[in-house]
């Protein structure tokens, strides 16, 4: 092992980078929310084949320590129609949701994504398909088109803020960039790093 193999730098944060949290901000800040009936949460864990005090993950098996949309909120950047409620949403642990994102969940499950069941070498992923097609099924979730509830102004103003923001974050970026340079470039010009010189002071 050399000195170089072991020292890590760690990966620089941009603004422009946080452009895909944002856009999920966006979609899930109007998406609209619908509270199950208890008798609903019987029907889901039935078919999940969990009750209150046998929950688990049901991609992996694991222990489960939220409820993950099945169907993603956002595909493409725009709202994919689906909302939050308990026919779109299964008890999964927060490597499953980590991993899986905004994928399809069946072809999420059997990929070689990182974490993903498959990678994790969970055995019965085929009784877990099959378990959360029946799900599915029972669900029959059809996408809404959220634009048709509101005005066509009102929409079309959210997604103009929506960009406005993220052109202002990328312009914040070049100015980062142009901060950090111009700072890195003073260090540099030094062999140790320079403390500022208090603004001041003598
Ligand atoms: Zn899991």
């Amino acid at each position: 092992m050399k000195l170089s193999d072991v020292f890590q730098m760690p990966t620089p944060m941009k603004i422009s980078g946080r452009s895909s949290s944002i856009t999920a901000a966006f979609v899930t800040a109007i998406v609209p929310q619908v509270e199950p009936l208890e008798e609903e949460i019987r029907e889901a864990l039935n078919i999940l084949e969990m009750s209150p005090d046998r929950m688990e993950c049901v991609y992996c098996g694991g222990s489960y320590s939220e409820w993950d949309h099945l169907r993603p909120l956002v595909s493409d950047q725009k709202p994919t129609g689906f909302i939050t409620e308990i026919r779109n949403l299964v008890p999964s642990c927060g490597k499953c949701n980590q991993s899986k994102g905004n994928k399809d969940w069946k072809a999420w499950m059997t990929s070689d994504a990182k974490l993903s069941p498959k990678t994790r070498g969970v055995k019965d992923i085929g009784l877990r398909i099959a378990r959360l097609t029946k799900y599915e099924q029972w669900g029959n979730l059809v996408p809404l088109d959220l634009s048709a509830f509101v005005t066509k102004e009102e929409w079309d103003q959210y997604w103009e803020n929506w960009k406005a923001l993220l052109r202002a974050m990328n312009d914040t970026q070049k100015h980062a960039a142009s901060l950090k340079a111009t700072i890195q470039k003073k260090i540099s010009s030094s062999n140790k790093a320079i403390q500022p010189t208090a603004k001041g002071g003598g």
